[in-house]
């Protein structure tokens, strides 16, 4: 018996290995993040078993719970939600990648409070149709805060992250955040700039647009685990 979750997984592998295949990309460099928020932890456990690696989480209370709770870990655990500066101890010693910085006292907190553990992993989020309603810099500010964080030793520069609004056509949209990717990446100081190899971009409505723009992590929730309440 093939249940719901692995027929969905089978089915998000296979748009990725097509959008890859239109974008003439290698299927390797895309990961999926399982988007788990609001869904019990046995499921994240199934996902785990079937070959899913990297976890999304946007709730902060309900994250370190699960976390807490699934020994030996499933995979990396990416924080994907709103980052209020009095959760960055949270954060930071919780999670392994962070998708959602947009400002220097978030990184300057993130880093404070990640101390003898591996680099914490640090996406900026750029808010590329000016949504006042979500997080994110503008794109005029990226660079600045970048180059905040390589200043930071217990974080780990990765890339840009985004989140389109409705309205904003995915190819476009996805593409603005691809070609201001490669702009930051070419002003980024060696060492930095070798690390500087990730794209969080696309959902379960869009992942293809954000994979044929350049995407290396796709965050996908309702395609795998259903609709949340
Ligand atoms: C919930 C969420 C997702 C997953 O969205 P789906 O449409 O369910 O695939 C992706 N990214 C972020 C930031 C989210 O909050």
């Amino acid at each position: 018996m093939i249940n719901e979750l692995e027929q969905n997984f089978h089915r998000i592998q296979q748009r990725i290995s097509d959008a890859c295949h239109e974008a003439g990309r290698d299927v390797e460099e895309v990961q999926l993040v399982a988007v788990s928020k609001t869904k019990p932890s046995h499921l994240i456990s199934e996902a785990a078993n079937l070959g899913m690696k990297h976890f999304g989480e946007n709730y902060l209370q309900e994250a370190t719970g699960k976390i807490h709770g699934l020994q030996p870990k499933p995979g990396d655990w990416h924080y994907i939600g709103k980052v209020q500066s009095n959760k960055t101890r949270d954060i930071a010693e919780h999670f392994d990648w962070v998708h959602t910085v947009d400002r220097e006292k978030i990184a300057l907190r993130l880093n404070a409070h990640r101390t003898d553990r591996p680099k914490l992993n640090v996406l900026v989020q750029v808010n590329v149709d000016n949504d006042p309603d979500k997080g994110g810099c503008s794109g005029d500010q990226a660079l600045t805060l970048c180059r905040a964080i390589c200043d930071l030793p217990n974080l780990r520069l990765r890339g840009l992250m985004t989140i389109l609004s409705q309205e904003t056509n995915p190819r476009e949209g996805y593409e603005s955040v691809a070609q201001l990717h490669r702009e930051i990446g070419t002003q980024l100081a060696e060492p930095h700039r070798d690390s500087w190899d990730a794209l969080s971009m696309g959902m379960s409505r869009d992942l293809e647009d954000a994979i044929f723009a350049g995407a290396t992590l796709i965050r996908v929730g309702t395609a795998l685990f259903g609709e949340r309440r």
